[in-house]
């Protein structure tokens, strides 16, 4: 059993009740919410829903498991081939390390961009999934939001969450910058194709350049063995205003913990702030699972419109 730092056994009794708030500070003792109090994720959701309902500010946190459901394959995908599953790598001997760092763009810019350009159809071929409809609905519900994510594919502003609270931690595939640099500058290229990607050697014909210097452009978005990487400092600045402001809620999606910010800026905000902190993951071993106040152990889809449905359904 695991053993949880704390839990909110009052908040629990107001399942599905409207007056009675959910507070984070009358924890009490470790224990399994799931086992012993037998919550399923139906109980929990309506926890996190009643939370919800009354965010002042609400600091949405978005990972790896949000893209999932949006079709875009796991690296590895079983059944797949070629670089679905890096079978193209493996065969000549590289890994995706070896192609998403500085150092490709700089040697050999056309297998580089060949990489990035297939990420970047894969992007484009597929949409955001219905849960970003529903995680934006609940950010509108709180007087104010803000999204920081850790992925790099563009979906949150793709299906319409303004730039301004917006943070992309990790940057976009979708933002370009010089790969000197030499200037700390990036600017959006959305552009698919890009030009002719040779379905045998994977390699591009044409890749863009950096306006100012006319060096190979490339991702805006830490690489691997990354000190090149330029940052975009209005969004850090928003980001960080906003976790001063103290969030009163705060949700994580798709997170494993592995790259640990989200689950490290949401411990600090409930150490200084009090802040309430749901998660949503199908691990439940997973290291923002074991630290939320709530956890639901669904995939991001469906918990997101499980979770709007319900705050829609307290609010009626
Ligand atoms: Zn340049």
């Amino acid at each position: 059993m695991i053993t949880r730092p704390a839990v909110v056994v009052e908040g629990l009794v107001a399942v599905g009740t409207r007056s009675a708030g959910v507070r984070s500070d009358l924890c009490v003792r470790p224990i399994d919410r799931a086992t012993e109090h037998g919550l399923d994720d139906t109980a929990r959701i309506e926890v996190a829903a009643e939370r919800l309902r009354h965010a002042e500010r609400l600091l949405i946190m978005t990972g790896a498991g949000m893209s999932v459901d949006s079709g875009v394959p796991a690296y590895r995908a079983p059944g797949t081939t070629g670089w679905q599953n890096y079978g193209f790598l493996e065969a000549i001997g590289l890994k995706a390390e070896d192609l998403a760092c500085p150092k490709a763009f700089e040697d050999d810019p056309a297998t580089a961009w060949g990489f990035l350009e297939w990420k970047r159809r894969l992007m484009a071929a597929n949409e955001p999934h219905a849960g970003y409809a529903a995680l934006h609905a609940l950010g509108r519900i709180a007087r104010e939001s803000f999204v920081q994510t850790a992925n790099v594919d563009g979906y949150h502003l793709r299906a319409g969450w303004p730039a301004e609270r917006l943070h992309e931690i990790h940057g976009s595939f979708w933002r370009l910058q010089c790969s000197g640099p030499c200037a700390r500058r990036s600017w959006e290229d959305m552009r698919v194709p890009l030009s002719e990607l040779d379905p045998k050697t994977m390699r591009l014909a044409e890749w863009p350049r950096c306006s100012e210097c006319g060096r190979t452009a490339r991702p805006h978005a830490i690489l691997f063995a990354d000190l090149d990487y330029v940052g975009n400092l209005p969004a850090e600045e928003a980001r960080r205003r906003f976790h001063a402001s103290g969030p009163d809620v705060a949700i994580i999606v798709g997170e494993s913990g592995v790259i640990p910010t989200h689950t490290h800026d949401a411990a600090t905000l409930r150490r200084s702030h009090g802040t309430f902190v749901i998660d949503l993951n199908p691990d439940p071993e997973a290291r923002p699972a074991r630290m939320a106040d709530v956890h639901i152990t669904l995939g991001a889809k469906e918990g997101l419109c499980r979770l709007l449905e319900s705050v829609e359904r307290l609010t009626r």
